[in-house]
């Protein structure tokens, strides 16, 4: 008997619908031809766009379909013109981390042989690398709430017991994961700035806590200056990474800079119940429309979905197909005849989407 998961799915603003669409066709065909899963979709609409004409960002009918949901698909939201009344952006994905308390910013940062990248790669090397940003407090805590007194601003950055034992025992247990996989040594480092501020010190302290209960896994520390340096130098090296969510803000954008830019760059926000998948990057207004928009890190960002539904539910069917997707995806990138603009290609996002579907069923 097939097992059906309902995936609440926000089509976003821009080029969101426009790589939302293909990347449904893809898993949904993928569920279709499976024996033990089946995915359903439900639309959720939210975001600038929606806000515009309505005046609601996230209506709480789109946040019950999130909650009730599975998983959670979401494109890119926002527009640089459609703002709230205080002249902040519309971000609908931030709210979805806050009500849901997905602690847990996962950027996988990958670059396979034959891969365009910034840098010079020594011969045979591949990056495989995930960065773990936490995503509900740190510096982000006083979003909105930051305070200007006469000549001196002031914002608070909070670090609380709670939410870092979850995010180091979850980066913890996806290093056990990738190790069984193959996919790295089985290592966690912990990024901060614990020389200078009294709040990573005490960061580190939970880190070493988590570390202590995994003596089959390695665990060490860097700066988080070292790390950007590191990043660049010697980005084989790291296999996990787990860091504040402003550190993780940053690095998780050279991240995508390593991998050719931002149309390749997945991501999943993450909590103990719910979470969401969705490109790292937004929604590319300036190409908005055209049908040009690269699908890749949303389809890489689906087939995270099924990874994580898979070791949730016990399902490894999914699981597998969750890695042949991504596989798909790496390997129409190596091949390098089917990539959009972004990717120093001329195709369009439909063509680039059957490329991976083409690979998917018919290679
Ligand atoms: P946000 O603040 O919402 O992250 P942003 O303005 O910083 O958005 P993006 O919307 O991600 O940035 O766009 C940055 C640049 O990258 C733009 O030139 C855009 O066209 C390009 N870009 C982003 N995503 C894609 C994509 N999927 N395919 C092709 N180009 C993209």
């Amino acid at each position: 008997m097939k097992n059906t998961f309902n995936i609440a799915v926000f089509h976003g603003d821009g080029i969101g619908p426009e790589i939302m669409g293909p990347t449904i066709d893809i898993v949904a065909r993928m569920a279709a031809a499976s024996q033990s899963y089946d995915l359903t979709f439900k639309d959720a609409p939210a975001g600038a766009a929606h806000y515009a004409k309505t005046g609601e960002s996230l209506p709480d009918a789109s946040m019950e379909t999130a909650r009730n949901a599975d998983a959670i698909l979401l494109s890119a939201m926002g527009l640089p013109n459609v703002r709230y009344k205080d002249g902040t952006e519309i971000s609908p994905q931030i709210d979805l981390r806050k009500a849901l308390t997905l602690f847990a910013g996962v950027r996988p940062v990958t670059v396979r042989k034959g891969q365009r990248t910034p840098l010079n790669m020594p011969a045979g090397k591949e990056i495989d690398f995930v960065l773990i940003r936490e995503s509900t407090e740190g510096l982000f805590h006083s979003q909105g709430c930051g305070v200007v007194t006469g000549n001196e601003a002031r914002e608070t950055l909070l670090i609380t017991r709670d939410i870092s034992e979850k995010l180091f025992r979850f980066a913890f247990d996806l290093a056990k994961t990738r190790k069984q996989e193959g996919r790295g040594p089985g290592k966690v480092t912990c990024v901060d700035k614990a020389n200078v501020f009294r709040a990573f010190a005490f960061f580190r302290e939970m880190f070493d806590a988590e570390a202590a209960k995994h003596p089959d896994l390695a665990a060490d520390h860097a700066y988080v200056d070292a790390t950007a340096l590191w990043m660049v130098q010697k980005p084989w090296d790291f296999d996990v990474m787990v860091t504040e969510n402003m550190f993780g803000d940053i690095l998780s954008d050279l991240g995508a800079g390593l991998m050719g830019g931002l149309g390749l760059a997945p991501s999943a926000d993450i909590g103990l119940e719910h979470a969401v998948f969705q490109p790292c990057h937004g929604s590319a207004p300036d190409i908005a429309g055209q049908g040009l928009a690269n699908p890749f890190a949303m389809i890489l960002s689906a087939a995270m979905m099924l990874d994580w539904l898979g070791i949730k539910h016990n399902n490894v069917a999914m699981r597998d197909d969750g890695k042949r997707l991504r596989e798909a995806v790496e390997d129409v990138v190596a091949r390098g005849d089917v990539l959009t603009r972004d990717l120093g290609g001329n195709v369009g996002t439909d063509a680039a989407a059957h490329a991976v579907l083409d690979t998917l069923f018919v290679s």
